[in-house]
């Protein structure tokens, strides 16, 4: 994943600031950029659509959590407004929607302008955007997540495997029935996200060799690679190889955005279909900053409203009877902490912003494969393995996006049930 920011060539980021004339009219991106940005995506320069004064039920962010509850409250007859913080960024076959990995814009990363933490590897400084990856810095952990409508449907990886319940019910104690998942949440969530195994017929193909070379060394290893799903849409991942679609999925985008489509993300089914309802409206560059609870038992929300490059261009206040928090755990933690320190949330306790840690995933990039990657690496993941001679880990075969020419990189993603997780007051 990480050598997708392997950006040494290049510099497009020259971060220059000019004036603001109204709502949703210019970008603090350079003026080069803004004028390339608007170009290429004029959607992000659409006036903004404001969020009503009041509302029965906010729902907070657009990504998986929210999304799921935004359709299901709608559907139950409730009214509801969600707010998120990014853009909403349109798909298109041909154009180039999103910045590239090898050379990325503004249109990457999240409010940040310069370079961005990506685990230590160089990159190119890009100028200051609304894009849609963001990049934070917390202490000793750098944190990647969505910031769009779709949240991280947008910029994640795509592969969807239900837990085993071992590691579920070691988790949740009991707490949320995995029976109940089982038999009703994970096939409903497949068969909504259309989640599939890779198609035989792509698999077999050139931009998956590295995919056929990792499923070959783990064999050799001793192990036995298992399919996994995907939420990647396959007819548009073909139609790249036929020509019919700009190339994306096979090149290896994925962290940045996918411009064609080839990701089958929350805009296409969960909030198209809380949309569909007709009582839910999603507000695009909506950002939530904080958040109290009135006299009158009403939820007040602070929201600044935002400009393409993510700089506020006015402040309002929303009101609504039910609040859901779908932030991601960055965005709802922020509101929660800031709620209770400040005390404008009561009855929230001593938990709030605890037991926070990274969620047990290791990126790992061997060198020197003897047979080569296939040069270019699509980025859906084929497979995985499991092992559990020692704390019990699953290795899923990743992509090295962005690399040119053949540097023999085989990348996997490693994940571990830590058990410090458990330790008491922790999980
Ligand atoms: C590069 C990458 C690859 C990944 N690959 C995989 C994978 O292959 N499989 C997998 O299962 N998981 C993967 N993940 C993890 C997965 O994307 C997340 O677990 C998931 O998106 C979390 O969903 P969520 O609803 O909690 O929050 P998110 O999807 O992060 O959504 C939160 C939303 O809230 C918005 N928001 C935040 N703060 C505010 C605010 N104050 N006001 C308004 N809006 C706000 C954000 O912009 C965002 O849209 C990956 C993540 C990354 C970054």
């Amino acid at each position: 994943m990480q050598w997708s920011r392997r950006q040494f060539l290049g510099a497009m980021g020259v971060a220059g600031l000019i004036g603001s004339t109204g709502p949703k009219a210019v970008s603090r991106a350079a003026p080069i950029l803004d004028g390339l940005y608007r170009s290429a995506v004029p959607e992000l320069y659409a006036p903004i659509d404001p969020a009503p004064a009041h509302s029965e039920a906010v729902v907070v962010g657009s990504g998986f959590g929210a999304a799921v509850t935004a359709r299901r409250l709608a559907e139950a007859g409730v009214r509801v407004t969600v707010l998120e913080r990014g853009s909403q960024w349109p798909t298109d076959p041909r154009r180039q929607i999103f910045a590239n990995d090898f050379l990325p814009d503004g249109r990457a990363f999240w409010r940040r302008g310069g370079t961005a933490p990506l685990t230590g590897l160089p990159t190119v400084p890009t100028d200051r955007f609304g894009g849609i990856f963001d990049v934070s810095e917390h202490g000793t952990i750098d944190v990647w997540s969505g910031a769009a409508v779709g949240g991280g449907s947008l910029v994640f990886t795509g592969v969807m495997i239900a837990p085993e319940r071992r590691f579920f019910d070691q988790l949740f104690t009991g707490l949320v029935s995995y029976d109940e998942m089982q038999a009703l949440h994970y096939p409903l969530v497949r068969s909504e996200l259309r989640l599939a195994p890779m198609p035989e017929d792509v698999y077999q193909s050139l931009p998956f060799t590295h995919s056929r070379v990792w499923d070959h060394q783990v064999r050799r290893a001793g192990y036995t690679p298992q399919r996994i799903d995907g939420i990647w849409d396959w007819d548009v991942v073909r139609g790249e190889m036929a020509g019919r679609s700009r190339p994306s999925a096979i090149i290896g985008e994925s962290n940045l955005g996918n411009s064609n489509g080839a990701k089958f993300d929350l805009n296409r089914n969960y909030l198209a279909a809380a949309r569909a309802t007709g009582r839910c409206t999603i507000h695009a560059s909506h950002e939530v900053t904080a958040v109290t609870r009135e006299a009158d038992g009403r939820y007040s929300l602070t929201v600044d409203l935002l400009d393409p490059s993510a700089e506020v261009l006015s402040t309002r206040t929303v009101t609504c009877d039910d609040l859901f928090l779908g932030a991601g755990s960055m965005g709802t933690s922020r509101l929660l902490v800031h709620a209770r320190d400040t005390g404008l949330l009561p009855d929230l306790n001593e938990h709030v912003g605890e037991g926070w840690g990274t969620n047990g995933d290791a990126a790992l990039v061997r060198g020197m494969s003897p047979e080569g990657n296939g040069i270019v690496q699509a980025s859906p993941s084929a497979s995985r393995i499991s092992d559990d001679s020692g704390a019990p880990l699953t290795l899923e075969n990743w992509f090295v996006p962005g690399s040119p020419v053949d540097l023999t990189l085989i990348g996997s993603l490693g994940m571990v049930m830590d058990p410090t997780m458990r330790a008491p007051g922790r999980w």
